[in-house]
């Protein structure tokens, strides 16, 4: 931990690692209670094949590899430690936030319907109010922040971008399956909200 603390210009990464635990721990506590509920909602149609499951594995990887850097022994992914600086770190703190809150929202919003993975539930409704009146995937927009959040937060080239890559992978991966399934479900309703509303970014995609 002796690298460049003491530096004016630099920050204990300590600050970091308080950052992105409490983070994690905001995550899991907005889940929490949803994950536990959908075990209630009966599914009406699975579409989990085996990428599904591939890509909920490096979500998790994802979502673990920070933790393990936080409470890691000092040698461990140092190989590609930089200097934390102020600006940053109070950027991620702020896109930590903004992600946390949109998380909980869509959480909210999507009620009965979610699920962690491609299913559609018993009396699954389509949900275009709340956060889902501006685009069609405010929970991965939230986890989109969340991940750029880590990126600007923790200063270590592998560490940093670990969310981004796995999210993004998993996003990538998932949307069109997604968005197939809702068409199948929900007929010419999804397709009228897809022609009003955009994926991810209000406006603009
Ligand atoms: N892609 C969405 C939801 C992620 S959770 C978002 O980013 O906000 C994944 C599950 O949510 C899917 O299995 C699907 O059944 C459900 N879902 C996605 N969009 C929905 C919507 N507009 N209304 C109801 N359920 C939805």
């Amino acid at each position: 931990m002796q690298h460049e603390f003491g530096r004016s210009d630099s920050m204990n990464p300590w600050f970091a690692k308080s950052v992105v635990l409490a983070a994690s721990v905001l995550l899991i506590a907005i889940r929490a209670p949803h994950g536990h509920r959908s075990r209630t909602v009966k599914t009406a149609k699975n579409c989990k094949g085996r990428l599904e499951v591939a890509l909920l594995i490096v979500a998790w990887l994802g979502f673990f590899t920070p933790l393990v850097w936080v409470v890691s022994p000092a040698f461990v992914f140092t190989f590609a430690d930089y200097t934390l600086y102020l600006g940053p770190y109070v950027a991620g703190i702020v896109f930590y936030a903004v992600g946390l809150w949109l998380f909980r929202r869509s959480h909210v919003d999507l009620g009965t319907n979610w699920s962690v993975t491609l299913e559609v539930r018993e009396d699954h409704r389509l949900i275009t109010h709340g956060v889902y009146r501006y685009v069609r995937h405010p929970m991965y927009t939230a986890l989109f922040l969340y991940s750029i959040a880590q990126l600007l937060v923790v200063p270590n080239w592998f560490v940093g971008p670990s969310q981004l890559v796995a999210f993004g992978i998993l996003f990538a991966l998932r949307l069109g399956a997604e968005e197939r399934m809702m068409l199948n479900e929900f007929g010419d309703e999804y397709a009228a909200y897809m022609a009003r509303t955009k994926r991810i970014i209000p406006g603009i995609w």
